[in-house]
């Protein structure tokens, strides 16, 4: 790859575009509006809003954005898949939100959260803590998931944030912890391609046995990989950029913004960010126009 990746992956470079953002539509805790004005502000130039199993923050995003022209944003969507027994969250962008069939697979992996959702609290029941299904639900608004058990578990006195929650009760040696039944990452990426998006690899580090998946998804046409992500230094950012080249796969990545608040918590456009490059995402829009091109044919 050239040498602009180089530069990136060095942190050489201030970022420009950060593709990996969460709202209220999800398990952000900003609204979509509030988000796109906190982006805007801090002078990237692409944004993408990329909620878990949900598009419904779009439009708010986008009529947020029509203020700032110098913003452009990017529909996105980020699913829980997974290959053998590896769990892999996909990022969709330049998706159209608009398709029915994506709709509909949307709302069916939502009622399959809220069915994990439920055995969790249940769980958390029979450990004697009195939080209930209804009030998580309501602390969601949207896309059920477990930090939302967590905002019920702060909101009861149980724990004092998000992380601890996940310490004691949520993470995956949790006692609260269930598995939710998974769409395959070939499912998903066709699904992406099927209405015109590119499908990244989220967060690569979470990956159990990457390399010996990555080959897999490679041949199911994964198109790139987050080689910028939360809290990824300059070691994980060149092993993941490897790979990228390795693999012909696009560089990209963003910060996972929840806006949880936390002290460590890594902002949008933040210099240790780094990436992606502006010319990653010129490719990522054209590999979508070529997956747009061939889905309508
Ligand atoms: P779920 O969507 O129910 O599988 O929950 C996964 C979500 O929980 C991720 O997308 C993160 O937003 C959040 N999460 C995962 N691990 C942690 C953690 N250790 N602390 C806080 N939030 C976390
Ligand atoms: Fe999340
Ligand atoms: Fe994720
Ligand atoms: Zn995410």
């Amino acid at each position: 790859m050239s040498r602009w990746n180089e530069e990136w992956v060095s942190g050489a470079m201030p970022p420009v575009a950060d593709l990996h953002l969460h709202t209220t539509a999800s398990d952000g805790l900003l609204s979509p509006a509030d988000l796109i004005v906190y982006v805007a502000g801090t002078g990237l130039l692409v944004a993408a809003v990329t909620d878990h199993d949900s598009t419904e923050g779009l439009d708010d995003a986008f009529a947020a954005a029509a203020s700032f022209p110098d913003l452009t944003l990017i529909p996105g969507v980020e699913l829980s898949t997974s290959v053998g027994d590896s769990e892999v969250h996909l990022i969709g962008l330049f998706i159209d939100n608009r398709d029915e069939n994506l709709q509909e697979r949307l709302e069916h992996y939502r009622s399959r959260r809220e069915r994990s959702i439920r055995e969790s609290v249940e769980k958390l029941n029979e450990l004697g803590i009195g939080i209930t299904y209804e009030r998580v639900k309501e602390l969601a608004g949207g896309t059920v998931g477990r930090p939302h058990i967590a905002d019920a578990l702060i909101e009861a006195g149980h724990v004092s944030d998000r992380d601890e929650a996940f310490e004691k009760y949520l993470g995956d040696d949790g006692p609260a912890r269930t598995k939710k039944t998974r769409t395959t990452t070939a499912e998903s990426i066709d699904l992406i391609h099927s209405v015109g998006g590119v499908a990244v690899i989220a967060h690569p580090r979470t990956v159990k046995r990457l390399e010996e998946v990555l080959p897999k998804m490679v041949e199911e046409g994964i198109d790139g990989i987050e080689v910028f992500a939360e809290k990824y230094g300059t070691e994980d950012r060149a092993r993941y950029a490897g790979l990228a080249r390795e693999h012909g796969l696009v560089p990209t990545g963003g910060s996972d913004y929840h806006a949880k608040g936390s002290e460590d918590e890594i902002l949008p456009g933040e210099a240790g960010m780094c990436g992606p490059s502006m010319s990653a995402v010129e490719e990522l829009r054209e590999r979508a126009e070529a997956h747009r091109s061939r889905a309508s044919t």
